[in-house]
């Protein structure tokens, strides 16, 4: 692999342990924005959605995707679709879609080194010997694209980001702001979603 698809040291830092998914995710979202002709996202423009669930210990990977393209989280530029499979779809409204997954065959090989024989008896990355550690995420850089990942466009791909909008109620209950989309009506008065006592 190339020298561009490997993360910077900041990126462990950032993470907070040495593991191969957060590795295997930014080469994803790197993959992804050459196929799609797109840079590291700046603003709102560029999205991600994993198809990572919940329970399973692959999430790290989600981190590296976010480094990668700047399609973070905090900006809601990624959303889980939950479907608990190793693959994300990347999307530009401009540029179009593509999937990119985890051939089956690289999970098997790459479950076959000692660090996953920590990780099942429950030790934590960062507890696991970095030279054990340093071995999976060596191989891992080793492989070629091709033997890693299935890509495939996605033509159909179809996502309207919810519009924006800076308008806020004070919540009459506990005097709070809340975003309009999310204040309720309560005995007539506005309040925030806590206050009304209604779900989401
Ligand atoms: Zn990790
Ligand atoms: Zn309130």
């Amino acid at each position: 692999m190339t020298e561009k698809s490997i993360p910077a040291d900041w990126a462990f830092e950032f993470h907070g342990h040495r593991c191969p998914f957060m590795p295997i995710g930014y080469r994803m979202g790197v993959l992804a924005m050459e196929r799609l002709g797109v840079k590291h996202e700046s603003d709102h423009g560029f999205f991600v959605f994993p198809e990572i669930g919940e329970g399973h210990p692959q999430a790290c990977m989600m981190d590296g995707m976010q480094i990668a393209t700047g399609a973070t989280y905090g900006k809601l530029l990624m959303a889980k679709t939950f479907y608990g499979k190793l693959a994300a779809t990347f999307y530009h409204p401009n540029n179009g879609a593509v999937r990119v997954s985890l051939r089956p065959e690289f999970i098997d090989a790459m479950g076959k080194f000692e660090f996953f024989a920590y990780r099942k008896k429950g030790v934590e990355p960062s507890q696991i010997p970095a030279k054990v550690a340093d071995e999976i995420i060596k191989w891992v850089y080793e492989q070629t694209d091709e033997s890693m990942f299935k890509i495939e466009p996605k033509p159909d791909f179809k996502f309207s980001p919810v519009k924006g909008s800076f308008n806020k109620t004070k919540c009459t209950v506990c005097g709070e702001y809340a975003f309009d989309r999310y204040v309720r009506t309560k005995d007539g008065q506005p309040v925030c979603i806590p206050c009304s006592g209604y779900e989401k």
